[in-house]
């Protein structure tokens, strides 16, 4: 067993925490305050080869590892701590695996080249105004009519639906098929049929989120990922690669908000003597420092087992594969957001300031508790399944 990262993962990931540290941090208050990630941002993560880093280099990408892609993940989330630009980072490298292993040929052409060059947005969209977590219960169809796929229906809290309309891209999207099953299809946003609907979240601004209608919007069938009516585990594949590269953001956050604390709570004297000798405050810092770090090394496990199971098509250790992604998935939010709360608290009434900007990822990181990639619920639910088995589900 070899714990250390590679030469090369190394040197990538100095790069990326560089790429952080001149030109995520000092542009995080910005993305927040003017609702989007500025142009020469996503130029500089293009030039880097960040967006949709998995994609095979024919297609335009770096072909990627989901290691490497993990290890860009914690340091994007380092670096704007808001959560946007890891959330514009990691949909598209998570869902521009599922089109690299399962789209078509003629769609890869098409659509992943504009995407690594940052000038195309890709995203997901499976939510529906119904509910998200029932999955299986939703209600938009995509129907064939000869050569196309005609979509009808309604989805709701789709990250990127502004950006897919400016900048040009879409959604990999699941929807029912009247035939039976589900299709996974990727929906471009300026279909004609297709309306836009902006919604207004507390955190993580600079990406948008927003519903997306469908009135008989007629897309290609060389949009549809796979077979038809097989789409829904094909999704679900996606899911556990984007719920990693989730949980890594989130380490970064907090790694970040840690070193934070330490410094503050090493400089700011109370009582005559810094607050780090205080073993109540002591105390907390281990704590969190000992649980994240647990975190950590099974996130990169889970992007471990992406790369030696899953990418490769082999379904042996799937289980261990949905019980490690929904562990980071569940562990990873919660303790970035104990972490941020923790260190806001130790800088007292400066801690509430925007200035000292702790509370940028505490809005941005809770989008991950309430159900971004899916809700801490559903990741307990997926961990009981493999562990009591499926008689225990909690629903048919
Ligand atoms: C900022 C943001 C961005 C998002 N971006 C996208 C996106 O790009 N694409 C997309 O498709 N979706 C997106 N979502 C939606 C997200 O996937 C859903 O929020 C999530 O799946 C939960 O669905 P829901 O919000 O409808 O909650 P519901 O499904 O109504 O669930 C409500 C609550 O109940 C819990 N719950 C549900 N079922 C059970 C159960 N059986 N037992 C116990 N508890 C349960 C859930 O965990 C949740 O806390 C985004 C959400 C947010 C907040």
């Amino acid at each position: 067993m070899n714990f250390e990262l590679s030469d090369e993962e190394q040197a990538f990931q100095a790069a990326v925490r560089r790429f952080g540290d001149r030109v995520l941090r000092p542009n995080e208050q910005k993305i927040d305050a003017e609702g989007r990630i500025p142009s020469d941002v996503l130029a500089a993560m293009a030039d880097l080869g960040l967006l949709a880093m998995p994609v095979p280099v024919e297609y335009g990408g770096m072909g990627a590892s989901a290691v490497l892609t993990e290890l860009a993940a914690e340091e994007i989330g380092r670096g704007d701590s808001s959560m946007a630009t890891a959330v514009f980072f990691l949909l598209e490298a998570g869902w521009s695996t599922a089109f690299s292993l399962h789209g078509t040929e003629e769609a890869k052409r098409e659509v992943l080249p504009p995407v690594c060059a940052g000038k195309a947005f890709l995203g997901i969209a499976s939510t529906e105004p119904t509910g998200g977590s029932d999955l299986a219960g939703m209600h938009t169809t995509a129907r064939r009519e000869g050569t196309s796929f005609v979509l009808h229906g309604e989805k709701s809290f789709i990250s990127g639906t502004e950006e897919a309309k400016e900048l040009g891209g879409g959604h990999l999207t699941l929807a029912k098929d009247p035939a039976g099953g589900f299709d996974f299809l990727y929906v471009p946003t300026n279909t004609e049929g297709i309306s836009t609907q902006r919604f207004h979240n507390m955190g993580r601004m600079g990406i948008s989120t927003g519903g997306l209608t469908y009135q008989d919007a007629r897309v290609p069938e060389k949009y549809l990922l796979g077979t038809q009516g097989k789409g829904f585990g094909l999704a679900m594949g996606g899911f556990s690669v984007a719920r990693t590269y989730v949980a890594a953001a989130c380490i970064g956050a907090a790694e970040r908000a840690l070193e934070t604390g330490t410094k503050y709570i090493r400089e700011r004297s109370v009582f005559g003597q810094p607050l780090g000798k205080f073993e109540a405050i002591q105390f907390e810092l281990a704590d969190l420092w000992s649980q994240l770090e647990a975190v950590k090394w099974q996130v990169r496990r889970a992007a471990w087992l992406i790369d030696t199971y899953t990418l490769k098509g082999d379904t042996s250790h799937r289980s261990e594969v949905d019980r490690v992604v929904s562990s980071v998935k569940l562990a990873a939010p919660q303790i970035a957001f104990e972490c941020v709360k923790r260190v806001m608290m130790w800088h007292g009434a400066s801690g509430y300031t925007k200035e000292v900007g702790l509370e940028l990822g505490l809005r941005g990181i809770m989008s991950y508790m309430v159900g971004a990639e899916g809700g801490l619920n559903i990741m307990r639910i997926i961990l009981g399944r493999e562990l009591l088995g499926k008689d225990f589900l909690p629903y048919k």
